[in-house]
């Protein structure tokens, strides 16, 4: 018989990580949930039994995420899965973001995330299993989004690191999968969870009409849904080897195959000078 499989998910208390919670304890997995603030995991979550320990956590603390992990492993005995899922969206162009609106971005959605992985794979390389799922975005695939530079570097961050810790671990029996969510209805792109320039420049009209059409539009209209994002982590969990990619959406189907095009135009049109530089 399968032992019971532990979960890790930060930024649970909304979202997308609060709906794959919410889904792993009607599972019956047991689940370490993160959030900066535990009262308001609880009460989202709801669940207080023995099978949900929800630790209040500053990805961004190192010293945190160790004490936070140290807690899961004393309670359940191990951890079996990771989803790296706390971050937010800076909306802002590269001339209008501050240094300290900038690195605070990659604070959260990058160097959190690390410090989930370094604190968590001393436990994943003695056990010689896991599997860790490092939730980047579409726009961690493709950047040519006025207005979201910040962002997608972080994303692209998420993604470059994946991909070598993926090579990394292989040899410990861990998988890890950068997972490229497209447009989810969730609060990503409401007050509260998504930022916006504290210096906005007008003249920049393409990034403003794009902030306006986030925050106004596709707001409570994105075409994916959470609960399937959900069932699709659970799925791929269970895979015995998980992919190394794993986009999710219709949408971010069509723009990692308009990336992959963009790049193979340049790639062939540009061809004679990348081949022109050997000795
Ligand atoms: P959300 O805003 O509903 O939830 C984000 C979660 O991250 C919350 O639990 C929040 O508390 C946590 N978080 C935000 N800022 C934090 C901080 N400074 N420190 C610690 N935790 C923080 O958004 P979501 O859609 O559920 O986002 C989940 C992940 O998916 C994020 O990494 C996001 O970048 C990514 N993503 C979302 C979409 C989308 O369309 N929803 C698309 C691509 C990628």
């Amino acid at each position: 018989m399968e032992t019971r499989k532990v979960w890790l998910v930060t930024g649970a208390s909304k979202g997308l990580g609060h709906t794959l919670v919410k889904k792993l304890l009607q599972n019956n997995y047991a689940v370490v949930a993160t959030s900066r603030r535990v009262a308001s995991l609880i009460e989202e979550i709801g669940d207080t039994s023995e099978i949900f320990l929800p630790i209040e956590v500053n990805v961004t603390d190192d010293h945190d995420v160790k004490k936070a992990i140290e807690k899961g492993v004393a309670h359940f005995g191990k951890i079996d899965v990771v989803v790296n899922n706390a971050g937010y969206g800076q909306i802002g162009t590269l001339e209008e973001l501050s240094d300290d609106e900038a690195r605070e971005n990659f604070d959260v959605n990058v160097f959190g995330s690390l410090n989930v992985i370094r604190n968590v794979m001393p436990y994943l390389r003695q056990q010689k299993s896991g599997a860790i799922f490092n939730i980047s975005s579409v726009g961690g695939l493709f950047g040519g989004f006025a207005g979201w530079g910040i962002y997608c570097a972080t994303k692209f961050a998420v993604a470059g690191f994946t991909e070598a810790l993926a090579e990394e671990v292989k040899a410990f029996g861990v998988s890890a999968t950068v997972v490229y969510p497209g447009y989810f209805r969730t609060d990503f792109l409401s007050n509260g969870s998504v930022k916006t320039p504290v210096s906005p420049i007008q003249e920049y009209e393409a990034a403003r009409q794009s902030e306006k059409t986030h925050l106004n539009s596709i707001s409570g209209n994105q075409p994916n849904d959470p609960e399937k994002a959900a069932d699709v982590l659970i799925a791929i969990s269970k895979e015995a080897t998980p992919p190394v990619h794993l986009l999710l959406g219709t949408d971010a189907y069509d723009m990692a195959k308009n990336k992959a095009n963009l790049l193979n135009k340049d790639i062939e049109q540009w061809k004679s000078y990348t081949l022109s530089t050997a000795f």
